[in-house]
């Protein structure tokens, strides 16, 4: 079954590179993606999916696939691959032929790569319908730190397609193409953020007992917030806090109004992040009082993303699948979690699944300016999600 299975990918292989070139030469942004989306609309339909939902989560893109059987019955009998589709507001210094055509945006964490390897797994599989279910193809905007899941899971996505499982992968620079990896349990780490504002009050600089100084007040923040991973989270968790922005003050001889700071913090389970959010507060509001000005901590206008938490059961079925894909010597299955983050967290928040890693070889690293999808991850790619549909709707 394997050998003609690996031949129609390899047959289909010329026309999946020439996509992820076109999606790297067009990048669009968070939920900005008229154009991704509707490309991607317009091949599921002509692959001859049963069902193509556009605009859901403001850009997504829902296609749903039928197996030989016809329509799930259940949601035991159904199941969610998801890849994402937005670029970042980075300048591409990659060289590469099908580099960025559009001016400071480029796809440098792959999503052009993850959204063509699922449409080749969409054309396969509409191809030999070889599962038992329904398959919801999921395509996501705005991963990039506006919570694209989140926003299609609030527009009713799993209430209407509820599903048994959920999957996802993400290219990995630093591992050999041809490889996949997985961490156990915990795998990415939750992403927050607070505003922290000092208001005291301005003066000359030759007279600070007329004022309230706010810098004092938030260098003795910024100092006491190190001692939140070090003195209250329990040493077996992961955390950072970092103190990540401080704005105020222009001149030599004059004492600011205010400072405003920003804070970073991540971890890898939502209770951890709510002590260290506690303690942040705490301190922030306590250090105020002890330099009589003003401290106020505010969220910004964005979701915090959970910690990603892969599931026992569905990443022994992954493992199974990238074994199936490439061979048991070329997957690992004792990688370390990292404290990146990733807005599939919001689906494993609620469906059972696996985020899986896909090697991407000698690449830059993610984020950075000459980074480029390698394309020979492509074909591994294809295989794993078709091995995967097999051995979750057998
Ligand atoms: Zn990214
Ligand atoms: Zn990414």
């Amino acid at each position: 079954m394997n050998a003609p299975m690996k031949n129609s990918i390899a047959a289909m292989l010329p026309d999946l590179v020439e996509w992820r070139h076109d999606f790297h030469r067009h990048p669009e942004l968070m939920y900005d993606l008229p154009r991704t989306a509707g490309l991607v609309a317009d091949r599921l339909r002509a692959f001859g999916f049963d069902e193509v939902i556009e605009g859901i989560g403001k850009t997504g893109v829902l296609g749903i696939l039928h197996g030989s059987a016809g329509p799930a019955a259940s949601k035991e009998k159904r199941v969610l691959f998801r890849a994402d589709m937005d670029a970042l507001p980075i300048e591409e210094t990659s060289g590469a032929e099908h580099a960025s055509a559009e001016k400071g945006r480029m796809h440098a964490c792959g999503h052009d790569g993850h959204t063509t390897i699922l449409l080749g797994a969409a054309r396969h599989l509409a191809e030999t319908r070889a599962f038992d279910g329904t398959l919801v193809f999921c395509f996501q905007p705005a991963e990039e730190g506006h919570a694209g899941a989140q926003a299609m899971i609030d527009a009713g996505m799993l209430e209407r397609f509820p599903v048994k499982g959920a999957y996802a992968l993400h290219n990995w620079p630093g591992m050999p193409v041809g490889e996949f990896g997985v961490v156990r349990g915990p795998a990415m780490a939750s992403a927050d953020g607070v505003f922290i504002i000092v208001k005291g009050k301005g003066g000359h600089a030759a007279a600070p007992h007329t004022a309230r100084d706010p810098i004092v007040a938030a260098g003795h923040i910024i100092g006491s917030v190190q001692s939140i991973v070090s003195r209250v989270v329990d040493p077996f968790e992961q955390a950072v806090v970092s103190i990540t922005a401080i704005n105020g003050g222009e001149a030599f001889n004059v004492i600011p109004d205010a400072v405003e700071m920003k804070c970073g913090f991540r971890c890898f389970s939502e209770t951890v992040a709510a002590t260290i959010e506690q303690e942040l507060w705490r301190i922030c509001e306590k250090t105020g009082e002890a330099f009589g000005v003003e401290v106020t901590v505010k969220r910004p206008p964005l979701t915090p993303y959970p910690p990603t938490i892969n599931h026992p059961a569905e990443t022994e079925i992954a493992l199974e699948a990238m074994r199936a894909a490439v061979g048991p010597d070329r997957v690992r299955d004792d990688l370390k979690p990292v404290m990146g983050s990733e807005d599939f967290a919001f689906i494993l928040r609620q469906v059972p699944g696996a985020y899986v890693l896909i090697g991407n070889g000698a690449s830059a690293s993610l984020h950075n300016p000459a980074y480029d999808f390698d394309d020979g991850a492509i074909p591994h790619g294809v295989a794993y999600w078709s091995e995967l549909a097999a051995r979750v709707l057998p």
